[in-house]
């Protein structure tokens, strides 16, 4: 009986498993990481052309039977089998990841490999169409998010084949695609956690104007201030703590347009998952809730500072204080990054 809650969905045509763990190219002196191995359908084939396979799966029946699939094989010291979340797990090295991926894991999963200190050379996945497609999509396109620009930042994303319903079992309900992920190489100089945090912020509401997400949100900006008083400590930067000038509040207070803050607040704090589909980190969390106490008059010379900053960023190096996250590409992003940098202004 599978566990579709799980997402087990179990890949019952062989043509397909063959032409997945070929189009890894494995080599016999590969590590492999294999993600949900289930009954172990992928996983023979794999151990077939690598050296060895690490399986994480978090059903301890499946793990059950994979290793009696494998017991008594000389295939069976080749294989561990780590028993859990793949996400919550520690991963050893590994050269190459292929997983039929249990859907509710795809956006997770994905960020884990894209963040490994050290890439895999290659990750041939399989997911539902739209996450599929989020991970290509380009600027302005409907599916386009946090995601499509962080993959394509980090690797080179490419369609491998498209597998249809009836190839599962039981059979899920949406086509599924093959994905193949190139971490590249030499990996790009900019922090990972710099780059994620900066457009964490940008993708809240993707097609919110950029002044609108930095400056238009209060738990944004302290955020930030947060992060810039750190920078400043690390790095000798004295800070001037003056009370806040009549001119600034004026700044504070002054209407967004066509957008309302409050309402944009609320909807955000009462909302676990950003446009991403994913969890707000408690970071976020706790600065949203912090919101309604915090009154404009005990926000400092400090915050102003930094306000000031952001909008210098926004309106007079980048230019891009009207453009809308949904229209931004890479290289917007990129010199937004390296803007607020220069200013002092970090996301991790
Ligand atoms: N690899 C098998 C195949 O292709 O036939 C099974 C794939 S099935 C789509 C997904 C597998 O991932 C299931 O065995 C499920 O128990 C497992 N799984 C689900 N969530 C997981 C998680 N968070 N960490 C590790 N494994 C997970």
């Amino acid at each position: 009986k599978m566990n579709t809650d799980l997402g087990q969905h179990i890949l019952k045509n062989p043509g397909v498993a063959t032409a997945i763990v070929q189009k890894a190219n494995l080599k016999q002196s590969d590590h492999v990481l294999e993600v949900g191995p289930g009954t172990g359908n992928l996983t023979v084939l794999i151990l077939r052309a690598a050296k060895s396979v690490t399986a994480v799966e978090m059903d301890p029946r499946m793990a059950a039977e994979l290793t009696k699939r494998v017991q008594g094989t000389p295939d069976a010291s080749r294989l561990k089998i780590l028993l859990g979340d793949v996400i919550k797990t520690e991963l050893p090295a590994f050269d190459v990841c292929i997983s039929n991926t249990p859907y509710q894991i795809s956006s997770p999963l994905v960020f884990k490999l894209l963040s490994l200190p050290r890439p895999p050379r290659v990750c041939i996945l399989m997911f539902q169409q739209e996450f599929a497609m989020r991970l290509f999509a380009r600027p302005g396109e409907k599916l386009y998010s946090r995601l499509s620009v962080n993959a394509q930042m980090w690797a080179k994303i490419s369609h491998v084949m498209k597998v249809g319903r009836n190839n599962f079992n039981p059979p899920p309900a949406v086509e599924s695609n093959v994905v193949r992920i190139e971490p590249k190489v030499p990996r790009p100089q900019i922090s990972y956690e710099e780059w994620d945090g900066l457009l964490r912020i940008c993708f809240v509401r993707k097609n919110r104007t950029l002044r609108s997400s930095f400056l238009g949100t209060t738990a944004v900006v302290d955020m930030l201030v947060k992060n810039y008083r750190l920078w400043c400590a690390q790095n000798d930067v004295p800070i001037d703590e003056g009370e806040a000038g009549t001119e600034s509040m004026e700044v504070d207070s002054m209407p967004l347009q066509g957008e309302d803050e409050d309402e944009e607040w609320n909807g955000i704090a009462s909302m676990d998952v950003d446009s991403d589909g994913d969890e707000v980190p408690d970071f976020f969390k706790e600065v949203l809730t912090k919101k309604k106490n915090t009154t404009k008059k005990s926000r400092g010379k400090v915050t102003d500072m930094v306000k000031e900053k952001i909008r210098k960023v926004l309106e007079d190096v980048t230019k891009l204080s009207e453009k809308r996250a949904r229209l931004c590409d890479e290289g917007d992003f990129l010199k937004l990054l390296y803007a607020f940098n220069q200013e002092g202004i970090h996301f991790s």
